[in-house]
């Protein structure tokens, strides 16, 4: 989905006129992509009126002008089909928390309480896994196992509800502060199903239920959502599966519209293929394809003059563009708060087609490079070949560095792509802005 919708904003950006035409026909295109996603079709309706209706071509002047107010328009109306428009309930480190797990058979709930949990070691929690179904247990208790995450259960205790009473009662003893009960669920929405959620509910206290959906049913997720809320207190919902359904998307804007809050996303079967969810980067990202440094640095060189550029963006490279060099410069780009003095010199035009949130959204990236970066050994960072790093080195990186291995092989190819572009440019002036730019 997100390839259709960008191709379409990418060729109509292509377009030397942008008139009625050139805009319907994106709008068609993009409106087609979603009804494939399941989204419902009254909310494309809407959002096709509620654009052309903030686009008035007849009004605006100069090509670049209205192309930059399409995009925006067909942005933030991605954001308003999906936005939840509520934040959850959030566990605070060092605190006990009991999150407890609902949700369908097969919907993915333990692959997720184990997802849950490892995203939270990673950030230096001490998570623990109750499973409170003896036919789950021997799951769990693999994937709890792999990951060093500290677990309960019962292979033969009938008495699930006690199992999970007994495996809250033992961590909060053990100061664990996110302490996660899974639950067993039916094929379908069975009254037995959820008096027992019921019955664990009562026994856990959670502060936070969380009902799990896999995402190809798309625009049935509304149902199901408010089928579930009224047995149990539904406070966040994460979706799964969204890697390899056509429906996700549908599925995502029919919890938004109940207004519950979307937390994560499952996008793999991987214990860190696993997203936080946020409305702008996920429309920005992964519906529209803005990558945000690249378009950052792109918009210096085409409005800020070379000599006024942060000085770090126009240092010269002299050497082999290793890793370290990277590095350095990150963080020289952090410290001095560069980022928001190139803001700064940014007339508006360039800075709103993403609104708030991109400045933060770029200096996160660049420290959550910057992270990764010093989890590297000085052989690692002095390597100018990113394919001679190996896969437990990685897999080292990302635990010391406490972000998801897919993370760190993002950010050795984004370099790959740099030393490329580097080689490329042999001999002719090239500095660390370009690099980055081409991205
Ligand atoms: P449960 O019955 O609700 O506990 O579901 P499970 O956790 O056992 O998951 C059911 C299946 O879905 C398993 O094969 C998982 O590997 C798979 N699964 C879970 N989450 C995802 C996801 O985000 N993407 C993909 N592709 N598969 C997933
Ligand atoms: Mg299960």
């Amino acid at each position: 989905l997100g390839g259709s919708i960008s191709l379409a904003v990418e060729q109509m950006s292509n377009a030397t006129i942008i008139d009625d035409n050139v805009m319907n026909q994106c709008l068609n295109e993009i409106s087609r992509a979603l009804l494939q996603s399941d989204v419902n079709f009254k909310l494309v309706r809407d959002m096709e009126t509620n654009i052309k209706k903030i686009v008035n071509l007849h009004d605006l002047s100069g090509g670049h002008n209205k192309r930059r107010i399409i995009q925006k328009a067909i942005f933030t109306e991605l954001c308003r089909i999906l936005d939840p428009g509520k934040p959850s309930f959030t566990p605070k480190k060092g605190q006990a928390s009991v999150i407890m797990f609902v949700g369908l058979q097969g919907s993915g709930k333990t692959t997720t309480c184990a997802k849950y949990a490892y995203y939270h070691q990673m950030k230096g929690w001490k998570p623990a896994l109750v499973s409170s179904r003896a036919g789950a247990f021997d799951q769990l208790k693999q994937i709890a196992t792999k990951a060093k995450i500290p677990f309960y259960g019962s292979y033969t205790e009938s008495d699930l509800v006690r199992v999970a009473f007994e495996g809250v009662k033992r961590f909060k003893k053990e100061n664990c502060d996110l302490i996660i009960v899974d639950t067993g669920g039916h094929h379908n929405q069975e009254a037995s199903l959820f008096e027992e959620m019921h019955q664990v509910a009562e026994a856990t206290k959670p502060d936070l239920v969380i009902f799990v959906m896999d995402s190809s049913i798309g625009q049935a997720a509304f149902d199901q959502v408010q089928a579930f809320k009224q047995s149990v207190s539904v406070g966040a919902v994460i979706i799964t599966k969204m890697d390899g359904h056509a429906k996700g998307v549908g599925a995502l804007s029919a919890v938004a519209a109940t207004k519950s809050p979307v937390i994560f996303i499952g996008i793999g079967e991987d214990k860190d293929e696993f997203e936080v969810f946020d409305v702008k980067p996920f429309v920005g990202r992964r519906l529209l394809g803005m990558d945000y440094l690249s378009g950052f640095v792109d918009k210096i060189h085409e409005v800020v003059p070379m000599d006024q550029q942060p000085e770090v963006l126009q240092k010269p490279l002299q050497r082999n563009l290793t890793l370290r060099i990277v590095y350095e410069q990150f963080q020289k780009l952090l410290k001095r708060g560069s980022i928001g003095q190139v803001f700064s010199m940014l007339p508006r035009s360039c800075v709103e087609l993403v609104p708030e949130g991109l400045e933060k959204d770029i200096e996160a990236a660049i420290e959550s490079y910057v992270t990764m970066m010093g989890a590297m050994t000085n052989e690692e960072l002095d390597n100018s070949d990113p394919k001679l790093i190996t896969e437990s080195q990685i897999e080292r990186i990302a635990l010391a560095s406490g972000r998801p291995v897919t993370e760190v092989m993002g950010m050795l190819q984004h370099y790959k792509r740099l030393t490329e572009v580097k080689s490329k440019m042999k001999g002719e002036m090239s500095s660390l802005s370009q690099n980055v730019n081409a991205q």
